[in-house]
């Protein structure tokens, strides 16, 4: 372990929530050690402006709450502090140890420790353990806010400093215990403009097939920050290149053929461009404009089918159809309910663009509330443009 001292980084106090900051006093006032933990260091080192804070101490959830009035437990496996302020909630997670097997069922075990699926993480342990079973390097770093120092047990400044993101452990195993971090290793990567170390890269192919046992509340909440916040369409491609993307969207993209999934790769690529602009600009993005084009064309082709086996006409179909495709994508994907409500709605006026007079284009344009039907709409449209892909859609 290093201990970087005051002098020797550039993280200033008055950079940090003063709620955290509030907090951390308590905590040490009452004897405990508590440190500011995760991206909160490592955006401020680098320089960026951290999302969220997350503290680390070595009192339990129980004695945190004793200290706080404002504070909830949650989680099952390994209960963690959230101490709430007005706009912000502080996580606050008391150190964690290395697991133990005692105390777990033993059939449940064997079989998701064939898989090497962490399977319990409610030990708590000492700050060096804790280092240990965190993520990556360069997350692994913490400060003191007494002597405003930091410690860093991983190596994690120089690897900020050379801008390599770098698997705490043995890859192979760090990934099969929690798959999520395969993508958390490309969001960073993406995000923060840095290298994947060689080891830590060459394991996710290798293991793609194991996102599929994350539980899909979990993969929508990591896909929407990895797909969502300016990054989108590097992520994507990431995503692709390392053999993630087909088991991710296993469903819409295995249902079809090559040429189909080219369709819905070029839209959903198109759509990523335009909101990674919007999002640079600071302008509002609605988080079902991209679901709606991911399950667009999975959608249309889906209602061309049933209106040429049902002859039944397009809206009918469209309406069998909507459900359908929805129903199996708020299953595989756990799509919360409103952002359902909202893909349908973008679709159903995307239909009405598409399927009325031209002349209702230059109205709809200024209407508001055709704003995602009518992007859409304009974004297929120049999908469809390339005659072969055209073509597709008509057979
Ligand atoms: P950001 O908040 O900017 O998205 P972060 O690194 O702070 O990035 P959080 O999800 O807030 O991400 O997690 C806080 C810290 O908890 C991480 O920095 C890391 O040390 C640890 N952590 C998060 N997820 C995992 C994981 N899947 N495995 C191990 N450690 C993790
Ligand atoms: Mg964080």
């Amino acid at each position: 372990m290093i201990i970087i001292s005051k002098k020797k980084h550039n993280i200033s106090r008055n950079k940090i929530s003063k709620n955290a900051i509030k907090i951390l006093l308590r905590l040490h006032k009452s004897g405990y050690e508590a440190y500011l933990v995760g991206g909160g260091v490592r955006d401020l080192i680098i320089g960026n402006q951290p999302k969220d804070f997350d503290l680390a101490t070595n009192a339990t959830p129980l004695e945190i709450q004793k200290l706080f009035k404002n504070c909830r437990l949650i989680g099952k496996r390994f209960q963690i502090a959230h101490i709430l302020f007005k706009k912000e909630t502080i996580e606050v997670s008391t150190f964690r140890g290395h697991n133990n097997k005692k105390n777990i069922k033993k059939k449940i075990y064997k079989k998701k420790e064939r898989l090497g699926i962490l399977l319990r993480d409610n030990v708590f342990g000492q700050i060096e353990e804790d280092a240990e079973r965190r993520d990556l390097t360069i997350n692994t770093l913490y400060f003191n806010i007494i002597d405003l120092s930091i410690r860093d047990y991983v190596g994690g400044i120089k690897d900020i400093k050379k801008k390599i993101i770098r698997l705490i452990g043995d890859p192979e195993t760090r990934y099969r215990e929690d798959p999520v971090r395969m993508l958390r290793v490309i969001r960073f990567s993406v995000q923060l403009k840095m290298t994947i170390e060689k080891n830590t890269k060459k394991a996710i192919p290798k293991l793609s097939k194991l996102i599929l046992h994350v539980p899909s509340a979990r993969l929508y909440n990591e896909l929407n920050k990895l797909l969502q916040n300016g990054f989108g369409y590097q992520a994507y491609q990431k995503l692709k290149k390392f053999c993630l993307l087909k088991k991710i969207f296993s469903f819409p993209l295995l249902n079809y053929n090559k040429k189909i999934n080219l369709l819905i790769n070029t839209l959903i690529s198109y759509v990523l461009k335009n909101n990674d602009q919007r999002f640079k600009k600071k302008k509002k993005i609605n988080p079902a404009f991209l679901w709606s084009a991911i399950l667009w064309y999975p959608y249309f082709i889906n209602t061309i089918k049933i209106k040429n086996k049902k002859k039944i006409n397009y809206k009918e179909a469209s309406n069998i159809s909507l459900k359908f495709i929805l129903k199996k994508a708020s299953f595989k994907l756990s799509i919360p309910k409103q952002i359902i409500y909202s893909i349908k709605e973008i679709w159903k006026k995307t239909n009405f663009i598409t399927y009325n007079s031209k002349k209702i284009l230059f109205k709809i344009k200024k209407n508001k509330k055709f704003f995602e039907a009518y992007n859409l709409y304009i974004l297929k449209k120049k999908v469809e443009k390339n005659r072969n892909l055209k073509k597709i859609i008509l057979k």
